[in-house]
């Protein structure tokens, strides 16, 4: 075996393949795969081969496409059949929550320029007629889904990769990972030891015990799936001795897929009564055998299935396929440079190889050599899990994953599993106030606070929710009177050093602030990506807080990182600053009266070192709501201190807590966009307005100079907008497509309710060329276009 490469990927399961594929299609040949069996080993020879674009999350859907429009190329490359049947396929919808979700996923693939299609019950009978459409409401029919040969796909990317120079050491386990000083590895193996620039860890059912290796956990869990393949059945020969094929058919009530195989059927469920496996770690013995049959634990799921497609009843049954593959909490990938390691990468925790593999491949390809993936993918990012994540999390919400995977999803939904990890000493306060809690990166956020007797949960809804009075309310005291509430979530780092002021000038775009100020500065990727939105304060010469996204601490931390200079210290502070904002008219004499510094002296944007009632602050004139307000951070051990100082000051002006939902309706007033809405490496400073914050005047080449500077000469094609919206009983969410003469031009990358203004508000992004001041188009909103026009000032 050589003894040297580039990069060493662990594990021949079809992701794995994918990565060394697209490693050489990017231009590194240098690289070598190690397999401990045959190809193909782990979940990958399992899997019943089907594949589909549908994905609650747009980026991971259009991931999928590219996967699905590979197999051609990489059967012309190879030479060899990946087993294509692109049948098309349909969802089932019978009841009106998942019509709208239905109609809403539709809504966006008008943009994304998937051929889908909202069908009705007859339709139904017509392209899938083994459905029983009885209570069927309608579906989308999506022409890509379909299925392949799974073993012949995993080795087609083989033997691409093979044809671009990579090399494939089958027989060959990974034993140990021991890294150098110099960032690269040594991997010990059966076959001898191999050093390594980088390693991709894409061991599937092993991916746990490889990451141990190099003392990283990676949250995710196999769990046990079954489908079923049936002896013949008439209506499916029938089908065929026509020359036909029958489609897919998902069937979320009935929690099952089914499709046509040989001149059967294949059905496979995700069963309530679902169980991990190897919850403790996955024995290195097991290989080709499957878990045995269990029929009594989709029971329920085979009765749903005669009624809905009673053909199965009376085919026999061929053959069952029980077997593990793994999921993270989320149920997306875990993928990218694993932030604070050097060198070392994830293609783990590939729940549908075949959906997404090809996705997968590329993205990681595209960060090793090219440093960044083209859109954002944060979705699938290894780094949007924390430090905190434990077994004790992701046991339960692999598990709820895996239950809900063909639920409803509600955008103002809050899941029930693994709540309360991580919570704020304000918990049992707020708790206390009637606070109805959401999940952010592990950590408990009040969405609203509730008064006695109304109802403490938020009921999901694809339209305006039970939580409309309370936020109404909220955001009222704030903008008459004063709110308060955290800033827990809220990251903070502190960077500090001789080197710290040159250092920031060179990550940030924007122009630092001296001593005593803050300013708002975007962060730029290499290719001019919006990659961060910070506030920089300036606490003094050669001490910086930085605060941004709460959740994308580990994803700007790796940066930071990455990007890192002598003489400069970076501490992530996230948890150890804490603290309130405090907002309204009332708000500068509630902080009056709490401390002894003249506070009419502190300027917009002033950051201020001083004593509130007994706590040591530092407290910054800037709010988010668009209302004059103060940041207070504090040390989280006098946070309660502070609480009680404030909240005191508070009750003659009638100060009232306020949650995430008000936030998000507040924030719409002033036209202030949000951090993976508007502001996310999908789109660039340029086409977001944000560029007005890029200080082109500062003798620095920050990082992505090059290309701010080209979109100022040239304006991007697209331009970041907002509508008011003729809403009806629903607010734009994101990604609706924006009609504009009749055409869909454009798409919506947030909205909601100004409470305020009282008036429906969408963010949009639509071709420069077509913004005028008499700007008028239409925004489909669950399956409805609703008339909406340009705002041309904000409303605050
Ligand atoms: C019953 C069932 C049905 C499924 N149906 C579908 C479907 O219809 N569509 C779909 O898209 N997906 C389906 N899947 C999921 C699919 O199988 C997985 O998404 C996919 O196989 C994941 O591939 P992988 O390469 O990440 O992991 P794996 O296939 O597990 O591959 C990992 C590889 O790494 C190797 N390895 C591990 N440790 C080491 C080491 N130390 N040294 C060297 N090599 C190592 C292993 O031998 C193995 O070959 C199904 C899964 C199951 C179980």
């Amino acid at each position: 075996m050589q003894t040297t490469t580039r990069v060493a990927v662990i594990g021949g399961g079809v992701v794995g393949c994918s990565v060394l594929y697209h490693l050489t299609k990017l231009g590194w040949s240098d690289v070598i795969l190690l397999e401990r069996s045959e190809l193909t080993s782990g979940s990958t020879w399992h899997a019943a081969g089907g594949f589909h674009t549908l994905n609650g999350d747009t980026n991971m859907a259009a991931l999928q496409g590219y996967t699905i429009k590979l197999y051609k190329e990489l059967e012309e490359i190879t030479g060899m059949s990946c087993g294509l049947h692109h049948v098309g396929g349909v969802t089932l919808a019978d009841n009106k929550d998942r019509f709208d979700m239905l109609v809403a996923e539709r809504a966006k693939h008008r943009y994304m320029g998937l051929e889908t299609e909202i069908v009705g019950p007859e339709e139904i009978s017509k392209i899938a007629p083994v459905t029983n459409i009885d209570g069927v409401i309608g579906a989308l029919y999506d022409p890509l889904d379909g299925h392949l040969d799974p073993s012949g796909t995993t080795h087609a990317y083989a033997k691409a990769a093979r044809m671009g120079g990579a090399t494939i050491e089958t027989h060959c386990k990974v034993l140990q990972t021991t890294q150098r000083t110099d960032g690269t590895w040594d991997i010990s193996t059966n076959k001898g030891s191999i050093h390594a620039e980088h390693i991709v860890n894409a061991a599937g059912l092993w991916a746990r015990e490889v990451g141990a290796m190099a003392g990283i956990y990676f949250p995710l869990l196999p769990m046990e799936h079954q489908y079923i393949v049936t002896e013949e059945v008439p209506e499916i020969a029938a089908i065929i001795d026509n020359g036909g094929e029958h489609p897919h058919v998902m069937d979320p009530a009935g929690e099952s897929y089914l499709r046509q195989e040989g001149r059967g059927l294949c059905i496979g469920f995700y069963e309530q009564p679902c169980r991990p496996w190897s919850v403790s770690g996955t024995p290195w013995d097991f290989g080709h055998e499957l878990l045995p049959d269990d029929f009594d634990k989709i029971e329920d799921s085979i009765a749903f299935a005669y009624k809905r497609f009673p053909a199965l009843e009376r085919a026999g049954v061929k053959s069952v396929i029980h077997g593990p593959f793994t999921f993270a909490p989320d149920g997306n990938p875990l993928v990218g440079p694993v932030p604070g390691m050097r060198n070392y990468w994830s293609a783990c925790a590939v729940m549908a190889g075949f959906s997404q593999g090809g996705g997968v491949g590329l993205t990681l390809a595209q960060w090793m050599v090219e440093g960044e993936p083209d859109r954002d993918v944060f979705a699938m990012d290894c780094a949007r899990f924390g430090k905190w994540i434990t077994p004790g999390y992701t046991v339960p919400k692999v598990i709820e994953n895996y239950q809900r995977r063909f639920s409803v999803s509600y955008p103002n939904e809050e899941l029930p599993a693994a709540r309360g990890v991580r919570r704020t000493p304000m918990y049992d306060t707020f708790t206390s106030m009637g606070a109805v809690w959401g999940a952010q990166f592990g950590l408990e956020v009040p969405n609203y606070f509730t008064k006695a007797g109304e109802p403490n949960f938020e009921a999901p809804s694809f339209r305006r929710s039970n939580a409309w009075e309370a936020t109404k309310r909220e955001v009222k005291a704030v903008r008459h009177g004063v709110g308060i509430n955290e800033v827990h979530n809220f990251s903070k780092f502190l960077v500090t050093g001789a080197n710290a002021r040159t250092w920031l000038d060179r990550v940030m775009a924007g122009r630092l602030p001296k001593p005593g100020r803050l300013s708002l500065t975007p962060m730029l990727s290499h290719k001019g990506k919006l990659i961060g939105d910070f506030t920089v304060s300036c606490i003094s010469e050669g001490k910086f807080q930085l605060t941004a996204s709460y959740g994308s601490q580990e994803y700007h931390r790796r940066w930071f990182e990455q990007n890192m200079e002598d003489g400069v210290q970076l501490e992530n502070i996230s948890d150890r600053r804490n603290g309130f904002q405090i907002a309204g008219p009332k708000a500068a004499e509630v902080l009056q009266a709490c401390t002894a510094t003249t506070i009419r002296e502190i300027k917009f944007l002033d950051v201020v070192e001083m004593v509130v009632g007994s706590t040591d602050c530092l407290v910054q004139q800037v709010s988010y709501t668009g209302d004059h307000g103060f940041e207070i951070y504090c040390d989280p051990m006098a946070q309660h201190a502070l609480w009680s100082t404030l909240w005191t000051a508070g009750a003659p002006h009638a100060m009232a807590p306020f949650g995430m939902r008000a936030m998000m309706s507040l924030r719409l007033d002033k036209f202030f966009g949000s951090w993976m809405s508007e502001f996310s490496p999908d789109y660039t400073a340029a086409e977001t307005g944000l560029d007005r914050f890029i200080s082109f005047k500062k003798n620095t080449n920050f990082i992505g100079r090059s290309i701010a500077e080209a979109e100022r000469a040239v304006p991007p094609a697209r331009q970041l907008v907002v509508f008011e919206v003729d809403a009806l009983d629903a607010d734009v969410v994101a990604y609706e497509p924006v009609f504009i003469d009749g055409e869909v031009q454009g798409f919506c990358t947030s909205g909601g309710y100004s409470h305020h203004a009282e008036k429906s508000i969408a963010f949009a992004l639509v071709p420069r060329s077509c913004v005028n001041d008499d700007l008028a188009v239409e925004i489909e909103i669950l399956g409805q276009r609703r008339p909406a026009k340009l705002l041309l000032e904000p409303l605050l």
